[in-house]
């Protein structure tokens, strides 16, 4: 199998222009704030007056969630007209959402260019989790993932990650923005994607995510999951400072090699060598290695004992999260007995750290990675055969 990226991070191709919409407006979700300041100047207004609107826009597009020019009643009537002409506020559109018994929400989402993907909303007793995707698809075909399976792979721009917690918020009536009592509070780079394949606009987009004019969201409530992308875990910490997930999923070369195969390019040393590298780490932040269960692969207690050898030998600040594997038509894996899991659990924490097993959420609406997409995409099929069936 080809390992993908001979540089790092991978270019995707790039549709047209996906920061203007059909019509030629320009899109502002998504933009620095320096780039509302430069869009406003690059249409006209003089820097004094592009400062001044920029500021007032981005309190209401990420304070007030307004997506509506003529609702910002600080902005004077006559010059509604003048931003409506040349500028969009949008949502990436609603494919299909959906509400599991147990509380979990899942969106399945269309890019401007036709492009779908994920976004999951996880409601717990004291926190909400938003797992946002970063790409369309993904290019690093681990194994045992639904995702990694998808041929068609672009990043997604600032605008649909930014987007994604928008209509979050939207769904939860969580506007104006505030600090205290909300329901999404986390956010985890989970959803569809490698977000270090997506550095820049992971980067920028959650900067807006963090920033306190607007959303607020502190970069201890976000974790990045990546599948090791070594050269840029680095710049991860510096430039984002956000909590850092590792999927690590096997503890020999031979077994990660198979299941993740980007380990062939930066192996097991290097990948947690760079963790104990990672600006900001440490017991008060630990980093997670998530770990799925596969059965027969790497679920022995021996792996167990590797494990925690191997988070000693580079003395990690470490926790790790147990998976248990979620099955998909055709998967080459299975997953491992509650009572493996449990025994593998054990000895993690025999041997003092934290090992918890990951509860499955909203199983009857397939909120799994990559799985949404599939079953919308089994159900238009079987649509199409059945109008086939009837045109005879
Ligand atoms: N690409 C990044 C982030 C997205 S995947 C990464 O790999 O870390 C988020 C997590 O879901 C990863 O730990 C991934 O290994 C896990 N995952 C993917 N498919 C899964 C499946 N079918 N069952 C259980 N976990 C899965
Ligand atoms: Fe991509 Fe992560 Fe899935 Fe691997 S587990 S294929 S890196 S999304």
């Amino acid at each position: 199998m080809p390992i993908p990226g001979a540089i790092d991070p991978v270019p995707v191709p790039r549709g047209a222009d996906l920061a203007r919409v059909a019509d030629g407006r320009i899109e502002l979700l998504g933009q620095s704030k320096d780039g509302l300041r430069a869009a406003l100047e690059g249409e006209g207004l003089d820097a004094r007056q592009a400062k001044l609107r920029a500021k007032q826009l981005w309190h209401w597009i990420y304070n007030r969630g307004v997506s509506d020019f003529d609702s910002m009643s600080d902005i004077a009537k006559v010059q509604r007209p003048w931003l409506k002409e040349r500028f969009v506020i949008s949502r990436p559109e609603v494919v299909e959402a959906q509400v599991s018994s147990d509380g979990t929400r899942k969106w399945l989402l269309r890019t401007r260019d036709g492009n779908d993907f994920e976004m999951v909303f996880i409601p717990d007793a004291d926190r909400g989790t938003l797992c946002v995707s970063s790409q369309v698809g993904c290019t690093l075909n681990c194994r045992f993932c639904h995702t990694g399976t998808m041929r068609l792979v672009r990043n997604l721009e600032p605008s649909e990650i930014v987007g994604q917690v928008m209509l979050a918020r939207d769904a939860l009536g969580e506007w104006p923005s505030q600090p205290d009592g909300r329901m999404l509070t986390n956010i985890v780079m989970m959803g569809m994607g490698e977000p270090l394949y997506n550095f820049d606009h992971v980067r920028d987009s959650l900067k807006i995510v963090m920033d306190g004019d607007g959303l607020g969201l502190s970069k201890r409530r976000i974790t990045l999951s990546t599948s090791g992308v070594v050269p840029m875990m680095g710049r991860c910490g510096e430039e984002i400072g956000v909590n850092l997930a590792v999927s690590l999923h096997a503890v020999t070369k031979e077994v990660r090699d198979e299941i993740v195969p980007i380990n062939r390019k930066y192996g097991i040393e290097e990948l947690l060598q760079a963790c104990a590298d990672y600006p900001g780490a440490n017991n008060a932040r630990r980093i997670t290695f998530e770990y799925v269960m596969l059965k027969d692969k790497n679920d022995s207690d021996e792996d167990a004992r590797e494990l925690v050898r191997l988070i000693r030998h580079y003395k990690l600040p470490a926790k790790v999260n147990l998976i248990p594997f979620n099955p998909w038509p055709g998967a080459p894996y299975e997953c491992s007995t509650p009572e493996r899991i449990r025994a593998f659990s054990n000895i993690i924490f025999e041997g003092g750290i934290s090992a918890p097993v990951r509860t499955p959420r909203g199983r009857d609406i397939d909120a799994a990675c990559g799985q949404l997409k599939t079953a919308s995409e089994k159900k238009r099929r079987s649509v199409i055969d059945a109008e086939t069936e009837a045109a005879g």
